[in-house]
């Protein structure tokens, strides 16, 4: 079948910056499986995936607006260092997941001095332009059960 909306794609991937630099890929964690049309993947790529088929190989550059979003620099915030768990271990490049109104967050540290701690709310792939060679392994139809729970079941997804 044609990839479409509620789709169940599996895929091998290689992710790479303008540089050329491999940022994620596929042989670390195994092929990749997730439903299409529900937020899982960024939009660029859910575009370029559609009417695709088994077998097919594609490559794609996708932009921020396409992918994660530009830079937000008011997701800058400094915190008292006192406000974390182990404020002696702190370093740069730590990542934290936050709570806020907003849901699950992660911020990454980005500078440390005696009293506060810069954190960047922006995700780490934001601003970035990304170069994806894919390779689309199967696509089947997503079950009303993996449509509910909103990811996929079964192997490259959830066992439960
Ligand atoms: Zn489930």
């Amino acid at each position: 079948m044609q990839i479409a909306k509620h789709a169940v794609v599996t895929m091998d991937y290689t992710l790479k910056d303008d540089e050329g630099a491999v940022l994620d890929s596929s042989e670390n964690g195994g092929a990749f499986s997730f439903i299409l049309g529900i937020g899982g993947i960024i939009p660029g790529l859910e575009k370029a995936l559609e009417g695709k088929t088994a077998g097919d190989k594609l490559s794609v550059s996708i932009t921020p607006e396409d992918g994660y979003g530009a830079r937000d620099d008011a997701l800058l915030q400094s915190v008292p260092r006192q406000q974390f768990d182990s404020p002696q271990a702190l370093e740069v490049g730590m990542q934290f997941q936050t709570q806020d109104a907003q849901g699950t967050q992660i911020v990454t540290v980005v500078a440390v001095d005696s009293e506060s701690v810069t954190v960047d709310g922006n995700h780490p792939l934001a601003g970035v332009n990304l170069h994806f060679d894919v390779e689309v392994l199967d696509v089947r139809a997503a079950t009303e059960e993996e449509l509910s729970h909103g990811h996929v079941h079964g192997p490259g997804g959830h066992h439960h």
